[in-house]
């Protein structure tokens, strides 16, 4: 990728952000201002939906499913519609990349890839499965005839997180919109433009008005009237805990809208003494809490490490987190980008001085970096001997914060790593094939990472246990959450 392109684009001004709802660019009750996390200055505006702009968007959405003008298209249609919209994401990839990198921080080497790159590949794998699902027929009395059929659910409501807007957004809107579903969407206020362009990009695919609505706006206005609106059937969600848990109240106090809930973690990467390379190990460990600022759900965040190497293993991942370059998120050597909002770097400096606070001790980083800038920034942060009653154990930081805790054997580095109300991704290293599989099968979460940390790809599920959240996203098994079953009972 060409630097002097990224610089050109990220040059050009970005226009004041507007709702999409019935396919009319809108204006909202109010409107919010999108301060850039590079340099802290204003980028542009957003509108912010008020919970009328949000009924309208739904009612819209109800619509347009009901009449059919996507739901029941022939599959080869919305195929087709979907393959284009990919075609089109990957035409603007780097548009996309630099106007989402802009809003959010993530840094450019990584939002090319993990942005518009994995939301074309998402549309596409949802477009091609649209015309290979088949219903089923029961294997009931030859004197019945029992038809099992597949149908969309209505309107879904979905709410993404800033950290990667374009692929998590893909994750939730391509199977909806696959199974024929109409979608309102809500990005998070400190992320919503590539998620914009990405909506227009929809209208340009042929994705008709009403079936793909957006309202941006803050979560507690907008997303609250959207998850509280009884023209939604199902609500998908990533993001924190405590939104998690309002979203179920907001179901039980309106119409028992299904919520699907992704909720971060707090994921464990154990490394044995045995791994086969230990320093391969830790470089890992450095990217898998530190790439995007730690802002990522699956971050490892709880580096566990076996006694008889910890300290030469943890000056290993000092010596590789120092080299680690911090900066301005637009430069295509930058590998740890910028913290998404001040608010958020308030909260992850609260989080290291609470662990020393707790007895931890900060072997690098721990402060603010390029405060000159005007930007949010933080030096990649290790804390040693944090415990498992210490909050840095227990809370999500969301941010570019590693705590390690010492193991004595296997028994304890699998007590340690399920310590955790969380359950979403973990990490094992050991060249000892039946630990590796005794550690798969003992951790509880959605995926365990063997001599890697990080690697998926959208054929697999990303699923939270325990506290991290129910569904699937990505994977054939993520159309579970779009569609009804319904059974057709014949008497022959
Ligand atoms: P984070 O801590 O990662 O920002 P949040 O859960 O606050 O996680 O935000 C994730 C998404 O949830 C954002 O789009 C945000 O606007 C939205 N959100 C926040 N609070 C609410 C709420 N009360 N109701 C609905 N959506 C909300």
């Amino acid at each position: 990728m060409d630097q002097a392109m990224i610089d050109r684009l990220a040059a050009a001004p970005v226009a004041a952000g507007k709702l999409l709802i019935e396919g009319e660019w809108v204006e909202g009750a109010g409107e919010t201002p999108v301060l850039s996390p590079i340099d802290g200055r204003q980028l542009t505006t957003i509108a912010a939906a008020g919970p009328d702009d949000v009924a309208r968007a739904c009612a819209s959405a109800r619509d347009a499913f009901e009449d059919g003008r996507w739901s029941r298209m022939a599959p080869s249609g919305r195929k087709a519609v979907l393959h284009r919209l990919a075609d089109l994401i990957e035409k603007h990839a780097t548009e996309l990349a630099v106007l989402g990198v802009r809003d959010n921080g993530t840094e450019i080497s990584m939002a090319l890839k993990a942005e518009p790159g994995s939301a074309a590949g998402t549309f596409r794998y949802y477009a091609e499965a649209i015309d290979k699902i088949y219903g089923e027929i029961a294997p009931t009395a030859p004197n019945v005839l029992g038809l099992i059929h597949r149908e969309p659910v209505g309107v879904v409501g979905a709410i993404v997180p800033w950290n990667f807007p374009l692929m998590i957004g893909a994750w939730k809107i391509a199977p909806a919109l696959a199974t024929g579903n109409s979608v309102v969407l809500k990005p998070a206020e400190t992320a919503s433009l590539s998620l914009l362009r990405l909506a227009a990009l929809a209208l340009e695919a042929g994705v008709p008005p009403g079936v793909f609505n957006v309202v941006t706006g803050p979560g507690r206005v907008t997303g609250e009237a959207l998850a509280l609106s009884t023209d939604v059937d199902v609500m998908v969600f990533t993001g924190s805990g405590a939104t998690g848990r309002r979203l179920l109240q907001y179901s039980a106090q309106s119409n028992l809208k299904r919520c699907y809930l992704e909720l971060g973690g707090k994921s464990p990467n154990v490394v044995f003494a045995d791994a086969p390379d230990l320093s391969a190990a830790a470089k890992a460990a450095a990217t898998a809490i530190f790439r995007n600022a730690g802002q990522v759900c699956v971050a490892g965040s709880r580096l566990l490490v076996e006694a008889s190497v910890h300290d030469a293993f943890v000056a290993e991942l000092a010596t590789a987190t120092r080299k680690m370059a911090v900066g301005n998120p637009l430069k295509l050597e930058t590998q740890v980008g910028a913290v998404n909002s001040l608010s958020q770097l308030e909260g992850n400096l609260g989080f290291v001085a609470d662990a020393t606070r707790e007895g931890g001790e900060i072997v690098t980083g721990g402060t603010r970096a390029l405060e000159a800038t005007g930007g949010y920034y933080m030096d990649p942060t290790i804390v040693t001997g944090v415990k498992p009653e210490h909050r840095l154990y227990r809370e999500e930081v969301f941010g570019p914060v590693l705590a390690v805790t010492p193991f004595k054997d296997e028994a304890e580095a699998l007590r340690l790593a399920n310590a955790s109300d969380f359950g979403l991704a973990a990490g094992v290293w050991t060249a000892n094939l039946s630990r590796a599989h005794r550690m798969v099968r003992g951790i509880r979460s959605g995926v365990v990472h063997v001599n890697t940390y990080g690697g998926s790809d959208v054929t697999v599920p990303l699923s939270g246990m325990k506290q991290s959240g129910n569904g699937a996203d990505k994977s054939l098994h993520a159309l579970e959450k779009y569609t009804d079953l319904k059974t057709a009972w014949i008497q022959l």
